[in-house]
């Protein structure tokens, strides 16, 4: 396997990304578990996402469909 996916700040090949437990905030003030990503060099956020791991709760339970969807 090649990879040549780099990271967009320090241009270093993404080999490995460090996925580190984040809280997401609604409006609500309703903490939503979710993962975010970032370079293991300069640590650079690539993305974040709804943890998957995460129970659903009511409230988020739309949200977490939306996502689904556009996925
Ligand atoms: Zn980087």
């Amino acid at each position: 396997m090649i990879n040549q996916g780099e990271c967009p700040k320090c241009g270093k090949r993404l080999l490995h990304v460090r996925i580190e437990s984040v809280f997401g905030q609604n409006n609500d003030s309703d903490d939503i578990r979710c993962l975010s990503y970032s370079c293991i060099h300069c640590n650079m956020v690539l993305n974040v996402q709804l943890d998957p791991r995460a129970k659903p709760r009511r409230r988020t339970a739309s949200a977490a469909a939306v996502v689904e969807r556009v996925v």
